[in-house]
Protein backbone atom coordinates (compact mmCIF):
# COMPACT_ATOMS: atom_id res chain seq x y z
CA UNK A 1 0.00 0.00 0.00
CA UNK A 2 1.19 3.71 -0.46
CA UNK A 3 2.15 5.49 1.96
CA UNK A 4 -0.41 8.54 2.61
CA UNK A 5 2.55 10.87 2.15
CA UNK A 6 3.89 9.18 -0.92
CA UNK A 7 3.60 12.19 -3.32
CA UNK A 8 5.39 14.77 -0.56
CA UNK A 9 7.88 12.60 -0.60
CA UNK A 10 8.62 11.57 -3.52
CA UNK A 11 8.91 15.24 -4.73
CA UNK A 12 10.77 16.43 -1.56
CA UNK A 13 13.52 14.12 -3.20
CA UNK A 14 13.25 15.07 -6.65
CA UNK A 15 11.92 11.36 -7.70
CA UNK A 16 15.24 10.08 -7.27
CA UNK A 17 16.52 7.49 -4.01
CA UNK A 18 17.79 10.01 -1.20
CA UNK A 19 20.47 7.25 -0.56
CA UNK A 20 21.64 6.03 -4.22
CA UNK A 21 20.82 8.42 -6.01
CA UNK A 22 18.93 6.52 -8.34
CA UNK A 23 15.82 8.46 -10.38
CA UNK A 24 12.87 7.06 -11.34
CA UNK A 25 13.37 7.47 -15.14
CA UNK A 26 16.92 5.17 -14.25
CA UNK A 27 14.82 2.42 -12.60
CA UNK A 28 11.59 2.59 -14.35
CA UNK A 29 9.13 2.98 -12.08
CA UNK A 30 8.03 5.08 -8.94
CA UNK A 31 10.53 4.24 -5.78
CA UNK A 32 9.18 3.57 -2.16
CA UNK A 33 9.28 5.42 0.77
CA UNK A 34 11.49 4.32 4.12
CA UNK A 35 11.59 5.04 7.40
CA UNK A 36 14.60 6.94 8.14
CA UNK A 37 14.54 5.46 11.21
CA UNK A 38 12.32 2.26 11.04
CA UNK A 39 8.92 2.26 12.92
CA UNK A 40 10.31 -1.03 14.41
CA UNK A 41 12.78 1.67 16.54
CA UNK A 42 9.99 3.93 17.13
CA UNK A 43 10.34 6.14 13.61
CA UNK A 44 6.75 8.31 13.58
CA UNK A 45 5.28 9.19 9.82
CA UNK A 46 6.45 13.02 9.68
CA UNK A 47 8.52 13.72 6.55
CA UNK A 48 11.87 14.14 8.03
CA UNK A 49 11.72 10.62 9.12
CA UNK A 50 10.88 10.05 5.05
CA UNK A 51 13.27 8.65 2.90
CA UNK A 52 12.35 8.25 -1.28
CA UNK A 53 14.47 5.23 -1.92
CA UNK A 54 14.82 2.67 -4.23
CA UNK A 55 13.87 -1.13 -3.34
CA UNK A 56 17.57 -2.39 -3.61
CA UNK A 57 18.40 0.38 -1.02
CA UNK A 58 15.40 0.14 0.92
CA UNK A 59 15.67 -3.90 1.07
CA UNK A 60 19.57 -3.44 2.33
CA UNK A 61 18.58 -1.09 5.05
CA UNK A 62 16.35 -3.27 6.21
CA UNK A 63 15.52 -1.95 10.32
CA UNK A 64 18.40 -1.41 10.88
CA UNK A 65 18.89 1.33 14.02
CA UNK A 66 22.11 1.80 15.59
CA UNK A 67 22.07 0.79 19.59
CA UNK A 68 24.37 2.51 21.60
CA UNK A 69 27.39 0.68 20.97
CA UNK A 70 26.76 0.83 17.47
CA UNK A 71 26.51 4.58 17.82
CA UNK A 72 29.38 4.65 19.95
CA UNK A 73 31.27 3.29 16.78
CA UNK A 74 29.62 5.39 14.37
CA UNK A 75 27.92 3.33 12.87
CA UNK A 76 24.16 4.81 11.76
CA UNK A 77 22.72 5.55 8.28
CA UNK A 78 23.34 8.72 6.82
CA UNK A 79 20.19 11.22 6.16
CA UNK A 80 20.37 12.69 2.48
CA UNK A 81 18.61 15.75 3.93
CA UNK A 82 19.96 16.55 7.32
CA UNK A 83 23.53 15.13 7.39
CA UNK A 84 26.65 16.05 5.34
CA UNK A 85 27.23 13.57 3.06
CA UNK A 86 30.22 15.16 1.86
CA UNK A 87 32.01 15.24 5.47
CA UNK A 88 31.47 11.10 5.37
CA UNK A 89 32.46 9.98 1.60
CA UNK A 90 33.22 10.89 -1.53
CA UNK A 91 32.84 9.58 -5.31
CA UNK A 92 35.93 8.56 -6.94
CA UNK A 93 35.06 10.16 -10.50
CA UNK A 94 38.08 7.66 -12.43
CA UNK A 95 36.51 4.41 -10.77
CA UNK A 96 32.67 5.29 -9.75
CA UNK A 97 33.20 3.96 -6.39
CA UNK A 98 31.89 5.96 -3.47
CA UNK A 99 34.68 6.23 -0.79
CA UNK A 100 34.78 6.80 2.77
CA UNK A 101 36.07 9.90 4.52
CA UNK A 102 34.87 8.59 8.09
CA UNK A 103 33.71 5.49 10.06
CA UNK A 104 30.12 6.67 9.59
CA UNK A 105 30.45 6.76 6.28
CA UNK A 106 32.39 3.52 5.36
CA UNK A 107 29.31 2.13 7.35
CA UNK A 108 26.77 3.54 5.32
CA UNK A 109 27.98 2.16 2.29
CA UNK A 110 28.63 -0.88 3.13
CA UNK A 111 25.11 -1.55 4.80
CA UNK A 112 23.26 0.27 1.85
CA UNK A 113 25.70 -1.91 -0.60
CA UNK A 114 26.39 1.88 -2.03
CA UNK A 115 29.40 0.24 -4.49
CA UNK A 116 26.91 -2.39 -6.12
CA UNK A 117 28.24 -2.91 -9.22
CA UNK A 118 25.07 -1.71 -11.02
CA UNK A 119 25.16 1.74 -8.83
CA UNK A 120 29.28 2.09 -9.80
CA UNK A 121 28.19 1.95 -13.71
CA UNK A 122 24.95 4.28 -12.86
CA UNK A 123 27.52 6.72 -11.72
CA UNK A 124 30.26 6.51 -14.42
CA UNK A 125 27.65 6.53 -17.36
CA UNK A 126 26.12 9.86 -15.18
CA UNK A 127 29.66 11.02 -15.03
CA UNK A 128 30.98 10.62 -18.61
CA UNK A 129 27.31 12.43 -19.55
CA UNK A 130 28.58 15.16 -18.02
CA UNK A 131 31.85 15.06 -19.20
CA UNK A 132 30.46 15.31 -22.67
CA UNK A 133 28.13 17.65 -22.48
CA UNK A 134 31.11 19.98 -20.86
CA UNK A 135 32.92 19.09 -23.87
CA UNK A 136 29.88 19.91 -26.25
CA UNK A 137 29.52 23.28 -24.55
CA UNK A 138 33.11 23.91 -25.09
CA UNK A 139 32.98 23.07 -28.74
CA UNK A 140 29.83 25.43 -29.06
CA UNK A 141 31.63 28.11 -27.63
CA UNK A 142 34.82 27.43 -30.04
CA UNK A 143 32.49 27.58 -33.10
CA UNK A 144 30.43 30.85 -31.33
CA UNK A 145 34.39 32.40 -31.65
CA UNK A 146 35.40 30.85 -35.10
CA UNK A 147 31.83 32.71 -36.49
CA UNK A 148 33.22 36.36 -35.16
CA UNK A 149 36.65 35.54 -36.69
CA UNK A 150 35.16 34.55 -40.09
CA UNK A 151 32.94 37.82 -39.88
CA UNK A 152 35.71 40.03 -38.62
CA UNK A 153 38.43 38.67 -41.68
CA UNK A 154 35.33 38.76 -44.22
CA UNK A 155 35.05 42.66 -43.57
CA UNK A 156 38.75 42.77 -43.31
CA UNK A 157 38.41 41.57 -47.29
CA UNK A 158 35.61 43.53 -48.44
CA UNK A 159 37.82 46.90 -46.98
CA UNK A 160 40.95 45.31 -49.00
CA UNK A 161 38.29 45.15 -52.08
CA UNK A 162 37.11 48.66 -51.39
CA UNK A 163 40.97 49.63 -51.28
CA UNK A 164 42.00 47.76 -54.92
CA UNK A 165 39.25 49.04 -56.60
CA UNK A 166 40.14 52.44 -55.34
CA UNK A 167 43.61 52.04 -56.08
CA UNK A 168 42.78 50.34 -59.88
CA UNK A 169 40.62 53.58 -60.36
CA UNK A 170 43.39 55.84 -59.91
CA UNK A 171 45.52 54.02 -62.49
CA UNK A 172 42.99 53.72 -64.86
CA UNK A 173 42.67 57.84 -64.43
ZN1 LIG B 1 18.83 3.51 -3.80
Amino acid sequence: MRHPKFETVRQRYKFACGYCGVTETTVGGELTVDHYCPRTAGGDENEDNLVYACMKCNQYKGDFWPDEEDMAQGWRVLHPLEDDLTVHLFENEHTGYLQAITETGRFHITLLRLNRPQLVKHRLIRRMQRVLSEKQHLLERQITDLRQTIAAQERYISLLQQELERLRSSIDD
